[in-house]
């Protein structure tokens, strides 16, 4: 049950610094993709939250996941709604419910979520997706939990990886999703979907901090 509010606070955190960049993401979506992906990730985001909210309060985290995803994927529409949605659910599956939850089986969590959105999405590094900063992510938080670090420093070293390798994401060419017709055009600028993800994971590092 604690975590499972914690799960829930973190929603709500995410979906407020979503609200703030919701203009700049569906700018760089506009680039060479349709320009939704602002609106998308705030309309799945506040759906997460709306069935996380509504859920039971004595609901662990596994079964407010798993609503809070599918209430994702239903409601935001576009890929990256459906790959954030079966992630959440991927997430709070590997979580289950148990009495602690260590560094460790937090990392391992993470990485069962991104194992789940490439073999839904079928992205392989370097396709410029979200994927180019959910893996180094993963690395990262799996990395810092191996060194014994504390969830916080750990949440906050792989947060950074993934802001890196988000903006790196800048000079790939896209392979995947709405942006490949208009491929060129998006040289220069970085994949908004790697852009979403790295603010969320700063937004989950400031919350655990
Ligand atoms: P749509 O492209 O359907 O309009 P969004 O604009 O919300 O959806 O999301 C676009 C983002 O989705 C891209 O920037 C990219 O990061 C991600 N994406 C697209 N296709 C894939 C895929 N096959 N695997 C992983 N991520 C993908
Ligand atoms: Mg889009
Ligand atoms: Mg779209």
């Amino acid at each position: 049950i604690a975590a499972a509010g914690a799960a829930r606070n973190l929603l709500h955190a995410a979906r407020e610094a979503v609200r703030s960049e919701v203009d700049a993401l569906g700018a760089l979506d506009a680039v060479a993709g349709d320009g939704d992906h602002g609106v998308g990730m705030l309309r799945g985001l506040e759906a997460a939250c709306r069935a996380a909210d509504d859920a039971d309060p004595a609901v662990g985290i596994e079964e407010l996941l798993d609503g809070a995803g599918s209430a994702w994927s239903e409601k935001a529409g576009g890929t990256s709604g459906a790959l954030w949605g079966a992630a959440l659910g991927a997430l709070g599956a590997a979580l289950g419910d148990r009495e602690r939850y260590t560094p460790v089986v937090i990392g391992e969590a993470v990485a069962a979520a991104a194992e789940e959105l490439v073999r839904l999405g079928g992205a392989e590094p370097g396709d410029k997706t979200m994927v180019d900063a959910v893996l180094p992510y993963r690395d990262a938080l799996a990395r810092a939990v191996a060194d014994g670090a504390v969830l916080a420093v750990a949440a906050r070293s792989a947060a950074d990886v993934a802001r890196a390798a988000a903006d790196e994401t800048a000079a790939l060419t896209p392979r995947k999703g709405r942006a490949r017709p208009l491929a060129e055009r998006s040289v220069g600028h970085p994949d908004p979907g790697a852009i979403s993800f790295a603010l969320i994971a700063a937004t989950v590092a400031d919350v655990l901090e």
